[in-house]
């Protein structure tokens, strides 16, 4: 009897999943059952970061709920190679292997090698483009060329017609799976070497949960969206980013209901959100036509930039105790949530490049660790646009002024109050400037700057006037 594998990857979920969907109608109609899987790999298993201990437990849980409605997934970990080896032991007559493709990374090198093993095996692979709204490829120019600017790729991703979510019914989901007990308590063994360390306060995105907050967010949320998406101390986005990172949510399930609801009420609030969405969508493209961006600017002219390296600068910043109270309050959220608001990405971001002239490669690589919404090329994206060496990045000349930023941003100072508690005493006036109270006002808000909170560790505006001078010389 002959059997078709569907191989999970980033998307933990069972609905809206175009792999998913392909493997159960396929397989039903040859009449063959369908086995699941998970491919644990030791290249990202051994990295006890934030990020990859969110990651395993929201698959952990994935396959939890999975196991509740009678679905196994079954786990086979070491290389991937040595996972398709397994399971070609175990399952020796496997015709044909169903996966959500990556476009960009490790993961795009990943699949044409295991495509290229199991072709060479007479073994049908077939993958799909499901991780963004459009594909690396969709979004082009007449001449077939890829827009490296933002508003006439926005305004072609717009206009091309969009796919509906690919919704399966319980039973076929369930319909003729394998399901290998002693295989499948192996995996979870294995999976349970390195799961279930996040604190109970952390809510794991599971595909029930994300149907909610989408809701949630429609109803209460999106029509302000474009108001208060900038400021901090408000509740204002989505928080949608975790579940598009471990696809518990798909993007076009998100989109399909924000056009429905478009449908029947009209807000610029929507408008600005489907945006945001695009946004997704470009970097990933970027990062396909740019494969070595993880590491190397976009811009070639700024390849040769002469960063600061400096130890002590880059700890201060990722502990938040630069003295700048909007930086450190980031910083901070950070470390507490494994999230930050987009707004104190691009400033905590310019801070380390422009004030502290740091490597932006060196912040790539701590929002990576930390980030439990963690997205390479939404990442690589952002950090390249405030370092201002990337594609439709913020010119060099206009840096972040992180107190003119906290003002406009964080006017009372909320939410520098609610992760800097020193600072909580602090009056309005002082709040974005701690270092300016004379000491009866320290006094007075018991935080003595230079031992409760740190004096700010640069001079902004000589730091800035140096950033300049350091994209001029290359000019
Ligand atoms: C330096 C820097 C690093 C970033 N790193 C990441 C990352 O690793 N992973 C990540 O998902 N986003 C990243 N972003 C983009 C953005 O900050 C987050 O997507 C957003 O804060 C997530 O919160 P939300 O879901 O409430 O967003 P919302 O404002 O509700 O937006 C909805 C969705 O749109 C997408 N989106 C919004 N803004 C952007 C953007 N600027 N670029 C790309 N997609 C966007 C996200 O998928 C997000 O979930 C980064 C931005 C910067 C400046």
């Amino acid at each position: 009897m002959t059997l078709s594998v569907m191989w999970f990857r980033r998307d933990f979920r069972l609905q809206d999943n175009t792999a998913l969907y392909h493997a159960i109608n396929e397989a039903q109609y040859r009449k063959e059952p369908l086995l699941f899987m998970y491919h644990l790999d030791p290249k990202f298993t051994g990295n006890d970061t934030p990020n990859h201990r969110f990651f395993f437990d929201a698959l952990n849980q994935f396959i939890k709920n999975c196991e509740a409605k009678g679905i196994l997934v079954h786990v086979f970990e070491g290389t991937w190679k040595d996972a398709f080896s397994q399971l070609l032991d175990h399952f020796p007559e496997m015709t044909s292997l169903y996966f959500n493709k990556d476009e960009v990374g490790e993961g795009q090198k990943r699949d044409k090698e295991v495509e290229r093993y199991l072709s060479r095996r007479n073994i049908r692979v077939c993958s799909y483009e499901d991780y963004n709204i459009h594909h690396a490829n969709e979004v082009k120019k007449l001449d077939n060329s890829i827009y490296k600017v933002f508003t006439p790729y926005f305004k072609k991703w717009l206009a091309l017609p969009k796919k509906e979510p690919r919704i399966v019914s319980r039973e076929t989901t369930q319909y003729n799976l394998i399901k290998n007990e002693e295989l499948y308590n192996k995996g979870m063994k294995t999976l349970s070497r390195i799961t279930n360390s996040m604190p109970a306060s952390v809510i794991l995105p599971q595909e029930d949960n994300a149907l909610e907050l989408l809701q949630s967010f429609l109803e209460e949320k999106v029509d302000h969206y474009d108001r208060f998406r900038d400021l901090p101390a408000v509740d204002g986005t989505s928080r949608l980013s975790v579940h598009l990172r471990t696809g518990t949510l798909s993007a076009r399930t998100v989109l399909y209901y924000i056009q429905e609801k478009q449908q029947k009420s009209y807000s610029t609030g929507m408008d600005t959100f489907i945006k945001e969405l695009a946004w997704r969508d470009f970097y990933n493209m970027i990062h396909h036509h740019f494969p070595e961006s993880k590491t190397k600017e976009i811009d070639a002219k700024y390849q040769q930039l002469d960063w600061n390296n400096d130890e002590f600068l880059l700890q201060k910043w990722k502990e938040g105790k630069t003295g700048f109270p909007i930086v450190d309050a980031g910083m901070r959220q950070l470390i507490q949530e494994g999230w930050m608001h987009n707004r104190i990405r691009m400033i905590t971001a310019s801070f380390l490049t422009k004030d502290l002239l740091m490597d932006w490669r060196l912040g790539e690589l701590y929002f990576e660790e930390m980030l439990h919404d963690y997205d390479e090329s939404s990442n690589i994206g952002g950090w390249q646009w405030a370092a201002s060496v990337g594609t439709d990045a913020v010119p060099y000349f206009r840096v972040f002024n992180p107190i003119t930023q906290s003002t406009r941003f964080d006017h009372g100072g909320e939410y520098i109050k609610k992760y800097v508690p020193e600072l909580r005493s602090v009056p309005e006036t002082y709040i974005h400037e701690p270092w300016k109270m004379n000491i009866a006002d320290q006094e007075k808000a018991d935080c003595k700057i230079g031992r409760d909170y740190p004096e700010p560790i640069v001079d902004h505006s000589l730091q800035r006037k140096r950033a300049i001078q350091m994209f001029k010389e290359l000019k």
